[in-house]
């Protein structure tokens, strides 16, 4: 057996079934041992039938008496009771007609199921059963249980496990052997053997070990070598222009804080050098990344090149493309700024495009794919990335690949891992921090409301709508589908309207609305036609909405913690006190995620919690970059995560060839092509 072997040389599957795990991404042995199982279910204590107890059980018994019958048309029930020394309980099959037959008398059998109460009896439901005398591979063991598809279980699955058993103990180790000595690791057959045929709670634990230390190593060795290269480009070099910034400084409307000066100084530095910057500036909601980006940016405009800023929505571009022209007026910038969105006509497009041409625009805010188009690639100097776990990857890449340079690479985040995680994972990013917020500012006030005080919080909230101020009300996606988002949003917006809220103004952004419209409600919001704006996430990352004091989020539960301390981040940024509700859908106890809200303002502490709440990490939290996200390593070790992150070093450092690690390389390059920023 190779691991290069197609699934169906496997006993039991057939074109058919290849066809299943084909669509789990099965195709190889190769595959099928890289397929970690998501969760286990321990049947390993076999137990005496007398001290059965309800819950997941495994017997050793043998089968007195088996019968199969229709019970009505399309409803088949097979019975049978299974005896041991102690005494005996009754199984039941339902459609599984062949059951009865495979059952003979005279064996021994391991039974697993769950041992529950029906109709007042206890029996065990749809249990599987095996020959005490086979390897046990669906009873009497750790189950491993795998992402399934239809027509596909973990039972089959085990199977194809066990049946492929002979590969998975002969893989051939993927790390240098050095390493897995040194840090003291179980070979990889060991690992995945451990991995699918547990024995104990230690067997996990070691195959979890060497697994996640893989994990990391890889992307670390990816995100080092991508630095090493990056290193070896040139860009355009920015000289720093102490007086410009004086004056850009001199004009702002606020005093810069100290984390802004500080990260904006890097920033300078980085970009006089003749190596691409690659910096991700991470700073919480509110925290001012526009100005530091602007300041960045004004650098680049002086010298005649181009800047790109990408926001991820339109309203988004809109708002900034506002911001920043108010920001560079005062010094005389204003006029080289250009909104590059789609919903722009096709005159105000030609007229951009005409504008770029001539060198008139060069500051270009927009979403991504109009930028791409439009950017002369020769002039681009620095590029601007808001929120850029929110950007395809590939689109980054291709915007990128086209210049004979390097642009500067400025990353601007407020959903942070922490700073000790982003310099282990991403080595090839430079880190800064914001970590002071603007002074003058209230903490937000923070409560978790359930419906019944729904009353009650609707009176404190009409004390503020008094008072002039407004309120966000979010919903939550509740199904992929943009049309069900929408129509719960559109329900809480027809029941504030018509009846708590009658009184008031209100409106509505969903998802569902064209960009247009979209930018056409949020503006009657600022210019406050409404006093309340019902809406889907759309809003939750970046709207600048100041006299916007209330937020109240439905279903609160739903949301991530990063997610809800984002939306969060909306109010509270006026001179009023902000206060953010998070209503829960019904009475149920109030998780550990929602607590942590409601006692701490900072996203960072946040972060870090979020981590520890977690499993194994989703690394940008959206699934559109699963690619990257850890299987197996949780991103709250942070031992194991230095420790991999140190030995990709030493290994780059050593300075061997590393394409005599084959296995290695090939997890390397794909991850290198994913988490390239360049
Ligand atoms: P974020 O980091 O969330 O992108 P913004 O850049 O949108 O934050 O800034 C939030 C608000 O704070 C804006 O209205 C901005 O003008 C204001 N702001 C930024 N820096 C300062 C400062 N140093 N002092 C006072 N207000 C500031
Ligand atoms: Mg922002």
């Amino acid at each position: 057996m190779k691991g290069s072997d197609a699934l169906h040389t496997l006993p039991g599957i057939g074109p058919a079934l290849a066809k299943k795990y084909a669509i789990l991404g099965l195709d190889t042995l190769h595959d099928l041992a890289d397929y970690y199982p998501r969760r286990y279910e321990d049947y390993s204590q076999v137990t005496a039938i007398d001290k059965l107890l309800p819950g997941a059980v495994s017997i050793a018994a043998s089968i007195i008496s088996s019968k199969g019958r229709y019970v009505r048309r399309g409803m088949h029930i097979t019975e049978a009771v299974a005896q041991d020394a102690t005494g005996s309980v009754r199984l039941v099959w339902f459609n599984q007609p062949y059951r009865a037959a495979a059952l003979k008398s005279g064996h021994q059998y391991f039974i697993s199921g769950n041992y529950e109460l029906k109709q007042q009896r206890f029996i065990l439901q749809n249990p599987s059963v095996e020959l005490a005398s086979d390897l046990p591979t669906n009873t009497a063991r750790i189950l491993p249980i795998y992402r399934e598809t239809k027509g596909l279980t973990s039972r089959q699955i085990r199977l194809a496990m066990r049946n492929a058993e002979p590969y998975i103990r002969s893989v051939p180790e993927s790390l240098p052997k050095t390493i897995v000595t040194e840090q003291k690791l179980a070979s990889k057959q060991q690992a995945l053997a451990y991995l699918h045929f547990p024995e104990s709670a230690e067997d996990l634990e070691t195959a979890r070990r060497r697994l996640g230390f893989e994990e990391v190593f890889c992307l670390s060795l990816a995100s080092l070598l991508n630095k090493q290269e990056n290193r070896t480009e040139t860009a355009l070099q920015i000289a720093f222009d102490e007086a410009l910034a004086k004056t850009f400084v001199g004009h702002l409307p606020f005093m810069l804080t100290d984390a802004q000066r500080k990260v904006a100084w890097q920033i300078y530095k980085d970009l006089q050098k003749v190596e691409p910057m690659n910096r991700l500036v991470e700073g919480d909601v509110g925290s001012g990344k526009t100005v530091v980006a602007a300041m960045a940016a004004v650098m680049a405009l002086a010298q005649g090149w181009q800047v790109a800023l990408m926001a991820p929505t339109e309203l988004l571009a809109r708002q900034h493309a506002e911001t920043i022209y108010k920001l560079l007026d005062p010094i005389g910038y204003a006029s080289t700024v250009g909104l590059l969105v789609g919903s722009l006509n096709q005159a105000k497009k030609t007229k951009a495009r005409s504008a770029i041409a001539s060198g008139d625009i060069r500051f270009m805010i927009g979403t991504q794919a109009l930028i791409q188009e439009t950017v002369d690639m020769q002039k681009l100097a620095l590029i601007i990335i808001d929120e850029q776990h929110r950007f395809g990857v590939d689109q980054r890449k291709t915007l990128m690949a086209k210049a004979g340079h390097m642009p500067h690479v400025l990353s601007l985040t407020a959903t942070p891992i922490p700073r000790t995680l982003a310099l282990t994972l991403y080595g090839e990013l430079d880190v800064s921090v914001l970590d002071q917020k603007p002074g003058g500012r209230m903490p937000i006030i923070t409560e978790i409301h359930s419906p019944n005080s729904r009353k009650q919080l609707y009176e404190k909230i009409e004390a503020e709508l008094v008072e002039g101020r407004q309120m966000f009300v979010v919903c939550p996606l509740i199904t992929d589908s943009t049309m069900l988002e929408a129509n719960s949003a559109e329900k809480v917006y027809e029941q504030l309207r018509k009846k708590d809220f009658k009184h008031r103004r209100v409106g509505l952004l969903h998802g569902k609305l064209k960009p247009e419209e979209k930018q056409a409600v949020m503006e009657q919001f600022v210019k406050h036609d409404f006093d309340i704006l019902v809406s889907t996430t759309v809003i939750e990352v970046g709207v600048d909405v100041p006299n916007a004091s209330i937020m109240l989020v439905e279903s609160s539960e739903r949301f991530g913690l990063a997610q809800l301390h984002q939306l969060r981040g909306r109010v509270g940024r006026g001179k009023d006190q902000g206060y953010c509700y998070l209503m829960l859908t019904d009475s149920k106890p109030v998780s550990r995620r929602l607590r942590a809200l409601e006692s701490s303002n900072d996203g960072f502490k946040l972060a870090e919690l979020d981590l520890q709440l977690r499993g194994p990490g989703a690394i940008y939290g959206t699934s559109q970059h699963g690619a990257l996200d850890l299987r197996i390593a949780k991103l709250s070790d942070v031992k194991l995560i230095s420790s991999a992150r140190q030995a990709a070093q030493e290994l780059i450092d050593s300075g061997v060839n590393l394409v005599q690690y084959t296995e290695l390389m090939i997890t390397v390059t794909r991850l290198r092509a994913i988490t390239n920023l360049n």
